[in-house]
């Protein structure tokens, strides 16, 4: 429950924002804003601040800071729907009744609906399965796979007949309406409207979230065709990536257990289930995603990746090694003998020696290395390299400094690289940031840590206090000006609001910055502009801002030549010539620009203009 955005809104214009921090604490006022000293530390010069035009409030001694609301929440130490209450009541505009969201009740009500419609075809399915005569091939099926009447029940296995309409007609007998039906995604709707059951004549293997309530199913065929498993589409109640199989049933003996089995499908979990390995969880065909990881790792922070040793099973391990490492969970890859996967090895050579095997799992970048060099001769220098920059990125994702450097060691000696400068500078260049095709991930890696430099911070503050000259400046501003910045959404979020032809305040951008913590932390400081003075010249300012891009110009210039160092370098050892000639230009070029950026050289500029 909740108040309407509009009143809101309407309550913050209408709230003087002076007026009710005035309640608290004695403001004086200076210049356009006014001051106090902080009533959240303790201080003797006041440096809490409060702007009646931006409806803000700013600490500059222990950085809080925010709207109106903000500001009673923390003072009085209530929640949001307390503190709009509060700020009504001083302002004497009455409450309107709550509201629930709209939008999101309705959803929610769809997602019930989808989990009930769900929750009657599975029961009517698993009834299938064990007494209709058409599931005996499912059963069948079953029979070779070892699966046991109790582990049908567990997984609430069942089978969908091979029919266009049995499973509809069901559902709309049990009182469903054919709009609940058609949202459930237990329906094909065609191109002419009309619809037909989606699962026919498959084996169903139900999926349920952490809750146990079934939100959608894969359907195994029994006649060979060429979709050997079909799955529900996204509904209210499903979206793709989020869920993991089998995690409902397998949390806690992961939790128990310190670590959990990610395998790929339904059996490759069922079975080791059914043989008492209980700590295990499916990621079901597609991709992992880091939705998956951050839900598995709610319950352990080390994984064993045994997915299938063939070529498709092998890049998908590796795929999700790098999720893995990125969401800083410890990863270990387990490859059964013969390609095999978990389902059958468990079969034919039961749960002990899968066990023993799964004890022995190598380190993942031991099964990296291993991959690396399939194919390749450490004698050949190019190859050489290309096995370093396969494994490198594996080390680079490590968040453990101690793990990454035993990691480091190990592939070192695997790659056979023993010179001292050499190994000195590929660790170093695993600090240094990923010009590697850097995943979303390792962008986020590189991001995390980097500190608002004092450069940006002015530039951005007196972008934000000069509406004329941000106009102005903003085109100007090449992608690479701020891309490598830790303020860069700021900086993005500044542009689209310009493009928009909107006024950047501390709502809109907000909004565009979105949950960076940096422009969190950081945007009402910026909007209070401590650096800008009331009477400073547009020259000045102009002249400041100039100042402000070449230092911002400088360091990106200046990083960029550190890594050139290393690549001219790695280019002589690889004897590529032509490259080594391509970037020895560069570097002339960026040094040359360098000097041009010496800030001495434009105030020199600037005083003989
Ligand atoms: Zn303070």
């Amino acid at each position: 429950m909740r108040y309407p955005q509009t009143f809101v809104d309407d309550l913050k214009r209408q709230a003087d924002i002076v007026r009710v921090v005035q309640d608290y604490v004695q403001l004086k006022k200076k210049g356009a804003n006014w001051m106090a000293c902080c009533p959240f530390h303790k201080e003797k010069t006041p440096s809490f601040s409060v702007s009646p035009t931006k409806e803000i409030f700013y600490c500059f001694g222990c950085h809080k800071g925010g709207d109106v609301f903000s500001f009673i929440k923390e003072i009085e130490g209530v929640g949001y729907g307390e503190a709009i209450k509060i700020v009504a009541d001083r302002v004497g505009i009455p409450l309107p009744r709550l509201v629930d969201d709209d939008r999101f009740a309705v959803k929610r009500q769809e997602a019930d609906e989808v989990v009930q419609l769900n929750g009657w075809a599975l029961e009517w399915w698993e009834k299938q399965l064990e007494t209709s005569a058409e599931a005996l091939t499912a059963r069948q099926y079953l029979e070779r796979r070892e699966i046991t009447e109790e582990t049908k029940k567990t997984f609430r296995l069942g089978y969908s007949p091979d029919s266009w309409d049995a499973l509809s007609s069901y559902l709309r007998h049990k009182g469903a309406t054919p709009l609940q039906i058609e949202r459930s995604g237990l329906l094909v709707k065609r191109d002419d409207g009309k619809t037909y059951d989606r699962f026919r004549g498959r084996l169903m293997f139900p999926v349920f979230d952490t809750q146990n309530r079934p939100i959608a199913f894969g359907g195994r065929t029994l006649k060979n065709e060429d979709a050997k498993y079909i799955n529900s589409p996204e509904t209210a109640a499903y979206i793709k990536g989020r869920n993991l199989y089998g995690l409902n049933l397998t949390r806690d003996e992961i939790r128990r257990n310190g670590f959990a089995i990610l395998v790929e499908g339904f059996l490759d979990l069922i079975v080791p289930y059914q043989f008492g390995i209980l700590n295990v969880a499916a990621s079901l065909g597609t991709a992992l995603t880091p939705d998956q990881v951050k839900l598995l790792s709610r319950f352990a922070r080390k994984v064993v990746v045994n997915y299938d040793g063939d070529r498709a099973g092998v890049q998908a391990a590796k795929k999700s090694i790098e999720i893995l490492l990125a969401e800083d969970i410890e990863v270990k890859v387990l490859v059964l003998p013969e390609n095999a996967d978990p389902d059958e090895f468990i079969r034919k050579f039961g749960a002990v020696e899968y066990q023993q095997r799964r004890a022995k799992a190598q380190p993942h970048i031991q099964f990296v290395i291993e991959n690396a060099l399939r194919d390749r001769s450490l004698h050949r220098p190019a190859e050489k390299a290309e096995a370093v920059d396969e494994v490198l990125p594996y080390i680079r994702a490590v968040q453990s400094r101690i793990q990454k450097r035993e990691y480091f060691d190990m592939a070192m000696d695997a790659l056979q690289i023993k010179d001292v400068s050499l190994k000195r500078e590929l660790w170093q260049s695993l600090r240094a940031p990923a010009h590697v095709a850097g995943s979303a991930g390792q962008r986020v890696l590189r991001r995390t840590g980097l500190k608002p430099t004092v450069a940006e911070q002015r530039l951005l503050e007196l972008l934000l206090a000069n509406d004329n000259l941000r106009k102005e400046i903003l085109p100007s501003l090449q992608k690479s000006d701020y891309d490598e910045l830790a303020t860069a959404s700021v900086f993005t979020a500044l542009i689209e609001l310009e493009a928009e032809g909107q006024e950047p305040d501390l709502d809109k951008l907000s909004q565009k910055t979105g949950d960076d913590p940096v422009a969190h932390d950081l945007l009402p400081m910026l909007l209070m502009g401590s650096s800008v003075q009331e009477d400073e010249k547009d020259q000045d300012i102009r002249l400041a801002i100039a100042n402000c891009l070449d230092a911002l110009r400088l360091v990106n210039i200046d990083r960029r030549i550190r890594e050139l160092s290393a690549e001219i370098a790695a280019a002589e050892r690889n004897g590529d010539d032509a490259r080594q000639v391509e970037l020895i230009m560069e570097y002339g070029e960026l040094d040359r620009r360098r000097k041009g950026y010496e800030p001495q050289s434009r105030i020199a500029h600037a005083e003989s203009s």
